[in-house]
């Protein structure tokens, strides 16, 4: 029986947080491939480490028990967990993803899966008659992300929760850029949420890892199949980074959160800034369906400089916040989408999609407010044309 019932205490005391062999305080990492068997035929619980490995087996019922799943399951990366939860359909079948899902899932069913039978099609699912209208009756499944990347794209979850099942669809959600603190999709009826647990679940850019949540106990049992069967599991070092990861996560949310919001307002007033894509906002598009479904905007900002500033000054002017892929570290990151995470996009397509050349997005760490302002205030300014 738990004793608490706030999800801030859960991420400290949740699943099974203490070792149960030795009392140690800390799961320990269980640094081992296989377990010795006391006979043949016997009952043995644990057996063979890619089949379940006593650090894992943690995260896995602490991550589950954080999004409110009936089990969890962690992997060797994001997209091995994409993987795994694709692998649940056949030849024959649709996934409808949403149009800004990350590019390795739209790249994993574009070049892996389409080979297998497996299709798709890219639905606005902002626009919930044209989500509904996509969906014929090979389609089996929705993958969506809310905010999605890179302009922070906000999908109502409970709706598609809702249309999606009355058509017996499976509704996944990659919750990566929220975390189960800032938004819980089970919760408003999706049936797997997915992480790539690289970004805010490791939170310290250390680490490249998955995990998968599931909420019905028959997709649980097919996912533990699907798990051991393909082999894509995170190793006992890695699950014991996630879980250590995990205890810190409201504080760094929270602290992430409130530096992307001063962040936001500031380059809001900005004269160098055109556009500022930021769900803590008041006036930004979704803004109230996400604070329905969310405790706060998160820490993911994209914007998009005037045309009196040149892009390619801005970026080797800053000091302190780093050019680099990924984000949800503690350290602030900037990335340019056009050239790299949707570099692959054709740029008139792109630019439809108001991923513009001008275009950047800050991930917004835990260092001081006021630090990160400076920064970008002087590598706005610096790149004036
Ligand atoms: C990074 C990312 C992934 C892929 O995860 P990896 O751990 O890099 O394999 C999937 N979805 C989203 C939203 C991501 O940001």
């Amino acid at each position: 029986m738990k004793n608490y019932s706030h999800i801030e205490t859960s991420f400290i005391h949740g699943g099974i947080s203490t070792d149960e062999y030795t009392g140690a305080v800390n799961v320990p990492i269980y640094q081992t491939s296989t377990y010795a068997q006391k006979n043949i035929g016997g009952d043995v619980k644990w057996e063979y480490s890619r089949t379940g490995n006593p650090t894992r087996a943690a995260l896995e019922s602490l991550i589950a028990e954080l999004e409110g799943g009936d089990a969890g399951f962690a992997f060797g990366s994001g997209m091995a967990a994409l993987t795994a939860v694709i692998s649940l359909f056949k030849t024959g079948d649709k996934i409808l993803i949403s149009s800004n899902v990350y590019g390795g899932t739209y790249r994993v069913l574009d070049k892996i899966f389409s080979n297998f039978g497996i299709t798709y099609q890219i639905t606005d699912t902002t626009d919930l008659k044209a989500f509904e209208e996509a969906i014929t009756p090979e389609v089996k499944a929705v993958i969506i992300e809310t905010p999605a990347n890179p302009l922070l794209t906000i999908t109502d979850l409970k709706a598609i929760a809702e249309i999606s099942h009355r058509h017996n669809l499976v509704a996944i959600a990659d919750n990566t850029f929220m975390t189960p603190y800032l938004q819980r999709p089970i919760e408003h009826g999706f049936d797997i949420v997915v992480h790539s647990a690289t970004k805010y679940i490791g939170g310290h850019s250390d680490v490249v890892a998955g995990l998968v949540v599931t909420r019905n106990p028959e997709d649980s049992k097919r996912i533990a199949f699907i798990q051991n069967a393909t082999g894509g599991v995170a190793g006992p070092f890695d699950s014991f980074l996630m879980i250590r990861g995990i205890k810190t996560l409201a504080v760094r949310m929270d602290r992430h959160a409130q530096n992307a919001q001063q962040i936001a307002e500031y380059l809001q007033l900005h004269n160098g800034v055109k556009t500022v894509y930021y769900p803590g906002l008041a006036g930004f598009k979704g803004h109230e369906i996400h604070h329905r479904q969310a405790k706060n905007g998160g820490a993911m900002i994209s914007f998009e400089l005037t045309e009196d500033y040149d892009i390619k000054k801005f970026f080797p002017s800053l000091k302190l916040i780093t050019l680099a892929e990924s984000l949800g570290g503690v350290e602030s990151l900037v990335c340019h989408p056009a050239s790299m995470t949707h570099a692959s996009i054709p740029r008139d397509l792109r630019i439809k999609l108001g991923i513009t050349d001008n275009l950047i997005r800050l991930s917004v760490g835990i260092e001081n407010a006021s630090d990160l302002i400076s920064d970008l205030k002087q590598a706005i300014d610096n790149s004036r044309i």
